[in-house]
């Protein structure tokens, strides 16, 4: 079932892939954006039929990325992962061929060099582990696990404090490959290689990073959560419900959208529904998603 939804890009010598955990959820817009009413995304005609439905409902996926630079092969995140217990029924004790489907891809998980977690949300991290004999234990033991070190230290505090709704995910997808002595903290001037570096882009989470590609004259970004679909092109300084500073957010997708408004970058959204990727070109007086 998801093999099919597995969708590749070339960006110079890059090669990146995109593996699906949940297609295509159709959720209220208030979801993303608490006053937005799907008359208000109506009005983007654009967002249909790929973001949006008739209805004026959004459309997002849950995926994450893996990629091949000079050598390395790194997830882009780790989607959320079987057997867990979370807040949403929809994420709790799911059974998918994850890691069936990153081999379908070409990137088998035993080679796997660097696991990248653009923020430590639990679905971004899910993978990270998988459940063996009753124990979470490193999906990919030979890789690093690269975590940013405002990001880590955030969530540490939120673990210690039991200061957000759900951490579970800390638990069972961070803790254990922390235990393994897997995991290299780094910050935002890190490059995986001199193809693939990262964009600081904070708001969603106080360390939150997006990925910027460039190789051989082409480039591409993956977002991460800095923004969550394409509508947010459109209205970038909206604040959003799940962006823990939601002012910084804001300032960030504003920025964001600037800097590549009319560029041949590729716009990769890690919740962008299919086909996930696109330009940002001028719409009137604001901004769209090109596809
Ligand atoms: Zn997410």
């Amino acid at each position: 079932m998801a093999a099919e939804h597995i969708r590749h890009w070339k960006i110079g010598d890059v090669e990146i892939a995109r593996i699906v955990e949940v297609y295509g959820w159709e959720d209220d817009i208030s979801m993303l954006l608490p006053d937005a009413t799907p008359e208000f995304v109506k009005q983007f005609a654009w967002l249909q039929p790929h973001f949006a439905t008739p209805e004026g409902k959004m459309i997002i996926s849950f995926q994450c990325f893996v990629l091949r630079s000079q050598g390395r092969t790194a997830m882009i995140d780790t989607c959320i992962g079987n057997d867990r217990q979370r807040e949403f029924p929809v994420f709790t004790n799911m059974q998918t061929t994850f890691l069936e489907d990153l081999a379908a891809a070409g990137f088998p998980h035993e080679e796997v060099t660097d696991v990248l977690c653009t923020h430590l949300h639990f679905d971004h991290v899910g993978w990270n582990t998988r459940l063996v004999d009753g124990k979470w234990v490193p999906t990919f033991p030979q890789a690093r696990y690269l975590f940013g070190r405002r990001e880590y230290e955030h969530w540490k505090h939120l673990h210690e404090t039991n200061g957000y709704h759900d951490l579970h995910h800390m638990d069972d997808a961070v803790v254990p490959v922390l235990d393994a002595g897997l995991v290299e903290f780094i910050d935002a001037d890190f490059k995986l290689t001199d193809e693939v570096s990262l964009i600081p882009t904070p708001g969603h989470t106080p360390g939150h990073v997006s990925v910027l590609v460039q190789s051989r004259g082409q480039s591409a970004v993956i977002t991460g959560d800095m923004m969550h679909n394409p509508i947010q092109i459109a209205v970038p300084g909206t604040e959003a419900r799940f962006d823990m500073d939601k002012i910084q957010a804001a300032r960030t997708r504003s920025e964001f959208v600037t800097r590549f408004n009319g560029t041949p970058t590729l716009v990769i959204g890690s919740h962008f529904a299919e086909p996930t990727a696109g330009h940002i070109v001028p719409d009137g007086n604001g901004w769209k998603l090109k596809v």
